[in-house]
C-alpha cells in the first residue's frame, strides 16, 4: 500500500488532496503517515480519524491538547510545532503533498526528499527561496519534485514526449486577480476584504491576495525558472482572465502546447497523485462551446510592478529570492493587518532587496537551508523597519 502524508492538509490545496485521497479509497487504498495543520484541530482531527493517520501534527504548540483531545482513544500519535513537522516529514513515505502555505514549508519538504520520496509541491516559495537547494537535494536521494501549481503541472504536462532544449519560450497565464479592471487611483485605498475575493479560483486568503498584487505570479515566474530550469527571457506572463489555458509552451519550429482545463486544483493535484498514470478525475468539463471565447493581454507594469521584481530576482538569483518572498510576505502580513495600504507592499518588497544588495551575500549562491533561513529573517526584519519608518 502506497504510504502518503500531507503537509498543510486543513488548508484549500490540502482540503483537494483529503478530497482526492477519499474518493480514491481512503483508508482501504492509502497508508496514512502524517496530516499537519495550523490552529483548526478539530477538522485536521476528522481528517486523521478518516484517513487513520499515524500522526497528526499541528504547527502550533498551545493547539496540542485540543488536537490530543479530539485523538483520544483513536492511538493516533499527536504533535506540535516546527520540530515536529520536520520529525513528521522525517517518517517516510512514497508520496508526500507539500501543502503547507509561505517559507514555513520548505524545511520539511527539504527533509522529506532525504528519504527519496515523490513530493508533490504546491508550496512555491520552497523553490522561490531554495530551488536550486532542492532540486539538487532530490537528485541527491532519487527523489522526484512533481509541480502542483497549475501553471507548472500546465507546462510538465505539455512538455511530455519533449526535449527541453526544444523550447524557445513558455507562458504562464493569470486571471488578473481582483483588481484587474479597477482604476488604478482605487488601488491604493483596496481592502483587505476586497483582495480577498477570486474571480475564478477559491484558494487561501495569502495566495488570493497575492494574485490581486500579482505577486503570487511573479513567485510563479521565479518558480518557472528554478523547476525547469528556463532562462528570465524564455518565461512570459499574459493575462487571460477566463483561467482556462493555464500555461503555453512554445517551441523552436514555432509550434505551441497549451494545457487547458477548468480552474480546479483537483486536477493538478490529482495527475501528481497518480503520476504517471491518468485516472479519472471528478473535474467539470470544460465546453468550450458554450464558453465562446479565450481572450489573453500583456500586463501592465505599472498596475503589476511585481512581475519587474520577479525579473530582478531572477537576474541576481542567489539569495533574492529567499529575500523577496520574506519580504513579501511581511508586506502581506501588514496588508492583512490593516498596518500598510495595498500598492505599498510592492513598493516595500522593491526597497527590502535594493537595501539587502547594498549588503553582502543577496547573490551568492544557495549553499545550506541555513543560509536561506538566515536571509529570510533577515529580509523580514528590514521590511518591518522599512513599514516603521514609513507609518504607511
Ligand atoms: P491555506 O492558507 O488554505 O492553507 C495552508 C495550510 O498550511 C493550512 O493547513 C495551515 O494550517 C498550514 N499552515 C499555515 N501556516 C503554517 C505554518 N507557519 N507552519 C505550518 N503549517 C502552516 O493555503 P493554500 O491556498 O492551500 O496554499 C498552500 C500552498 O499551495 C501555498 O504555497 C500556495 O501558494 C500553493 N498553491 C495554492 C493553490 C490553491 O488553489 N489554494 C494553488 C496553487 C498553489
Ligand atoms: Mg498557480
Amino acid at each position: 500500500m502506497r504510504r502518503i502524508s500531507v503537509f498543510g492538509a486543513t488548508g484549500s490545496i490540502g482540503e483537494s488532496t483529503f478530497d482526492l485521497l477519499m474518493r480514491q479509497g481512503g483508508p482501504s487504498a492509502y497508508r496514512t503517515v502524517a496530516l499537519t495543520g495550523g490552529r483548526n484541530t478539530r477538522r485536521l482531527a476528522e481528517q486523521a480519524r478518516a484517513l487513520r493517520a499515524e500522526i497528526a501534527v499541528t504547527a502550533h504548540d498551545d493547539c496540542l491538547p485540543d488536537l490530543r483531545a479530539a485523538l483520544s482513544g483513536t492511538g493516533i500519535e499527536t504533535a506540535a510545532g516546527a520540530g515536529a513537522l520536520i520529525e513528521a516529514a522525517d517518517r517516510p513515505a512514497d508520496w508526500i503533498m507539500s501543502g503547507i502555505v509561505g517559507a514555513a514549508g520548505l524545511a520539511p519538504g527539504f527533509r522529506a526528499l532525504r528519504h527519496g520520496t515523490t513530493l508533490a509541491l504546491a508550496n512555491k516559495e520552497s523553490l522561490v527561496t531554495a530551488g536550486p537547494l532542492l532540486m539538487a537535494e532530490a537528485a541527491r536521494h532519487g527523489a522526484r519534485i512533481l509541480p502542483v501549481d497549475s501553471e507548472h503541472s500546465a507546462i510538465f504536462q505539455s512538455l511530455l514526449g519533449d526535449d527541453l532544449s526544444a523550447v524557445e519560450t513558455v507562458t504562464i497565464t493569470a486571471s488578473g486577480g481582483a483588481f484587474r479592471d479597477w482604476p488604478l487611483e482605487r488601488l491604493a485605498g483596496a481592502t483587505v476584504a476586497e483582495a480577498s475575493s477570486h474571480p475564478n479560483w477559491a484558494m487561501g486568503q495569502r495566495i488570493t491576495i497575492d494574485s490581486a498584487s500579482m505577486f503570487n505570479k511573479a513567485l510563479e515566474v521565479i518558480e518557472t525558472r528554478e523547476y525547469f530550469g528556463f532562462a528570465p527571457d524564455q518565461i512570459r506572463v499574459l493575462i487571460h482572465p477566463q483561467s482556462l489555458v493555464h500555461a503555453l509552451v512554445t517551441f523552436r519550429d514555432g509550434g505551441m502546447m497549451g494545457h487547458l482545463g477548468m480552474p480546479d486544483m483537483r486536477h493538478a493535484i490529482g495527475y501528481a497523485l497518480n503520476w504517471p498514470e491518468r485516472v479519472h478525475l471528478p473535474v467539470a468539463r470544460l465546453d468550450l462551446a458554450s464558453i465562446g471565447t479565450l481572450t489573453f493581454q500583456e500586463p501592465d507594469p505599472v498596475r503589476y510592478p511585481a512581475l519587474e521584481l520577479a525579473r530582478q530576482v531572477m537576474v541576481t538569483r542567489g539569495h533574492a529570492g529567499a529575500a523577496f518572498n520574506a519580504a513579501k510576505e511581511s508586506a502581506l502580513d501588514a496588508f492583512i493587518e490593516g498596518r500598510i495600504g495595498f500598492t505599498a507592499m510592492a513598493g516595500v518588497v522593491a526597497e527590502t532587496l535594493t537595501r539587502l544588495s547594498a549588503g553582502t551575500g543577496l547573490g551568492n549562491p544557495v549553499t545550506s537551508l541555513d543560509n536561506v533561513l538566515d536571509m529570510d529573517a533577515e529580509a523580514r526584519r528590514v521590511a518591518e523597519g522599512i513599514m516603521a519608518q514609513r507609518k504607511v
